[in-house]
């Protein structure tokens, strides 16, 4: 290298760490194509695209063995804490799912019957059994039991359910479905259960039976986005739209 020359502008850059979905401080090899991605989503998302169907895949998050820390770029098993340079890799981390993630203001928790990490607070959240997912506590010998209610695919985009990013909700029926694809069936004036065809409110008396359906269920990661602040702006957009 010429003497003198500018070092690359790549080493003073002082972002912190990670991608869209998570910060954190490593990088992880996927264990199904050998190769490294910032997270999980971020594999997904890549090989979700590959033009081969036969080569498209999701990873397996508990078979991650391998992570990179990305400030000493030291290959190593998977930890908490980086082996070669002492730092921690994600103030967050669960061994089971191979999950980092510094901002713990999402409030990341593991759920045991899930088998996967959830975000919301371990107190706001109870596991039910038969619907098979982690409910809101005020939901709790509130809402229609439905066997496997969470193991299933919205009724609206097909997503599964049960570990998909986006918050979900639970109907007056039981059945479950994504927040957003409740809004647009809303907004299309569709108030019954695309599943059971079960009117979702009941028409009588507009404002009770809203607060009735605003618990929502625990979604797992859904950026930095302050949780509370969009339940509260969701309750009041389903009531602009049921009211106007
Ligand atoms: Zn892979
Ligand atoms: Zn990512
Ligand atoms: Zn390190
Ligand atoms: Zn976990
Ligand atoms: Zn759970
Ligand atoms: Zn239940
Ligand atoms: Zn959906
Ligand atoms: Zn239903």
């Amino acid at each position: 290298m010429e003497v003198g020359a500018p070092p690359p502008p790549s080493n003073e850059d002082n972002r912190e760490f990670g991608c869209d979905h998570y910060k954190r401080r490593c990088k992880i090899r996927a264990p199904c194509c050998n190769q490294v991605f910032s997270c999980r989503l971020c594999h997904n998302e890549a090989t979700s695209s590959l033009s081969d169907p036969k080569d498209r895949h999701e990873i397996v998050r508990h078979d991650i063995k391998q992570v990179i820390c990305l400030l000493c770029n030291t290959e190593q098993e998977v930890a908490q804490v980086c082996s070669n340079c002492g730092e921690k890799m994600g103030e967050y981390f669960c061994g089971i799912c191979k999950f980092y993630d510094d901002d713990i203001s999402k409030g990341q928790f593991h759920c045991d019957d899930c088998g996967i990490c959830r975000v919301g607070g371990r107190d706001n959240y109870f596991h039910c059994k038969k619907c098979g997912a982690c409910y809101m506590v005020g939901l709790r010998d509130n809402h229609s039991c439905l066997e496997n209610s969470m193991r299933n695919y919205c009724p609206v985009c097909y997503e599964y359910l049960f570990d998909s990013v986006e918050v979900s909700r639970v109907m007056k029926c039981g059945h479950t479905m994504h927040d957003t694809c409740f809004l647009k069936m809303i907004q299309q004036n569709q108030y019954r259960c695309p599943i059971c065809s079960k009117t979702l409110f009941d028409m009588s008396n507009q404002w009770t039976r809203l607060e009735a359906e605003v618990f929502v269920l625990s979604p797992l990661f859904v950026g930095s986005f302050p949780m509370v602040l969009y339940y509260e702006q969701l309750v009041y957009f389903v009531l602009i739209q049921l009211v106007s």
